[in-house]
């Protein structure tokens, strides 16, 4: 059975310490940031940060239906898509320049990646996230920390997460805490609901509209996310 990251994003507190781990596990090094009028940095990801926290300021209403500032934090990666469009785009040019790996479910780029366009790799993904390359020969993005999966070890952003934002299992496991943790959710938070449950590896369960969050970070629309398709999360 393949695995799935479950994202509680009522849980996270935008602290980055998965940002950090993910850099720590990868060897690569931080990037120069400033001040940009943002919390978030570096500002998008890049060929060095394949990972990182977006911060959003938003206008919610409380429990009294009145509009309250609120942060909004959305820790972004590959989604690892069950049917992977960066991978149709690769085959093209080298059908093993991607492996989707069926036992865990990873979607990882090989080094002969660099045989694509980076900025076709970006433009195929529905979430925005392969970054090319600065010489744009290949392109870079989350591999699930497929080398720790295979030696047991959970990834490394999960394992800095200190909220519990961040849930690794296997896939049945994960629908079934999702649907658990967002028919509780619901009681605070009326519009919660789990984004894109049919086809990423890395299941978010949103508070409110994903679109305030990011604007790609999901592919559902937010009135049909957990109602269509033959993998519906039932439950709540
Ligand atoms: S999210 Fe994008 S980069 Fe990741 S597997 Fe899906 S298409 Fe590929
Ligand atoms: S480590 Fe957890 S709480 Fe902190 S930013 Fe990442 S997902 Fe959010």
């Amino acid at each position: 059975m393949a695995k799935t990251i479950f994202v509680d994003l009522t849980r996270c507190t935008g602290c980055r310490g998965c940002q950090v781990a993910c850099k720590q596990w990868k060897n690569v090094p931080g990037e120069a940031t400033k001040n940009w009028g943002s919390h978030q940095n570096p500002p998008d990801l890049s060929y060095q940060s394949i990972r990182i926290v977006r911060f959003t300021e938003a206008m919610l209403p409380d429990k009294e239906g009145k509009d309250k500032l609120a942060w909004l934090f959305f820790p972004e990666q590959c989604r690892h898509c069950y049917s992977a469009p960066c991978k149709r785009k690769a085959d093209q040019y080298d059908s093993g320049a991607i492996l989707h790996d069926q036992d865990t479910g990873a979607v990882v780029f090989t080094d002969k990646i660099r045989k694509v366009p980076g900025d076709l790799l970006r433009a195929a993904c529905p979430y925005d996230i392969p970054r090319a390359a600065p010489d744009g020969h290949g392109a870079s993005k989350c591999d699930f920390c497929f080398d720790r999966l295979q030696n047991g070890m959970l990834p490394a952003c999960v394992l800095s997460c200190p909220t519990g934002c961040l849930e690794f299992g296997e896939e049945n496991d994960m629908q079934a805490l999702a649907a658990q943790r967002l028919k509780k959710v619901k009681k605070e938070f009326p519009t919660a609901y789990l984004g894109d449950p049919l086809n990423a590896r890395v299941l978010y369960l949103y508070q409110t509209d994903h679109r305030l969050y990011y604007q790609d970070s999901a592919v559902s629309n937010p009135d049909n996310a957990i109602t269509t398709g033959p993998r519906r999360v039932d439950g709540f």
